[in-house]
């Protein structure tokens, strides 16, 4: 479930915010002023930020500043360009004016999380591996990798179409983890395998006998 932090100190357009978020499933957030902002996001980590900007305390510009590698939408009753350009600049992601338009915000919000997910994610075909969320979707279904695991499918999808060869393969999941020799790779490929299959038919792992592995190309 996508998580979405809501900055905005008036509290009838928050909870405006808050059900429409709720009504499309997204798990919401809440602050009032920029300094509550801030605090959440040292204990959280979110997928988008809603954003005021004329907030008690801290301003949404401020915030903008220190966020910006997390996707934000400033919805602010500022209408002027010079605003607009600014905050842009700063790092926001989208500006939307107020007093919005609810099918527009939802359609907003859908665009600068898919954006995000795309930019994080390495595919092919019914495999997507999401880098931020160290996660393997498979057809849309999360699929419960070990650390090893992970990092073996983060390099047969960035060399989808070559051969990772094992020793390449075992130097660069060696970064990643510890328990990695040659017989243990095989074991991690055979427990992918069977991950992947609860939800693919496709065989999506290709043994090179003597070489190593890859991405099997599908029809
Ligand atoms: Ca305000």
């Amino acid at each position: 479930m996508k998580k979405i932090l809501i900055v905005e100190d008036e509290s009838s357009i928050h909870s405006i915010l808050k059900d429409i978020l709720e009504e499309e499933n997204y798990e919401t957030f809440d602050a009032y002023s920029g300094t509550e902002a801030l605090m959440l996001l040292e204990r959280e980590t979110v997928d988008l930020i809603l954003l005021d900007l004329m907030l008690p305390g801290l301003s949404g510009e401020d915030i903008i500043e220190r966020a910006n590698h997390i996707p934000i939408i400033v919805l602010s009753a500022k209408i002027d360009p010079s605003d607009k350009v600014n905050c842009l600049l700063k790092g926001a992601n989208d500006y939307v004016t107020k007093p919005f338009d609810k099918e527009e915000l939802k359609a907003r919000i859908k665009v600068q999380l898919r954006s995000s997910d795309k930019n994080n994610s390495l595919e092919y075909k019914d495999l997507q591996l999401l880098q931020d969320r160290h996660t393997l979707l498979v057809k849309d279904q999360q699929v419960n990798l070990t650390k090893t695991e992970y990092a073996i499918m983060k390099q047969l999808l960035l060399n989808v179409k070559n051969v990772v060869t094992k020793n390449k393969l075992l130097d660069l999941i060696a970064m990643d983890t510890e328990d990695c020799n040659e017989d243990s790779l095989r074991v991690h490929i055979s427990n992918i395998r069977r991950k992947i299959r609860v939800f693919s038919e496709e065989e999506y792992i290709e043994s090179i006998w003597g070489v190593g592995f890859k991405i099997k190309e599908q029809n």
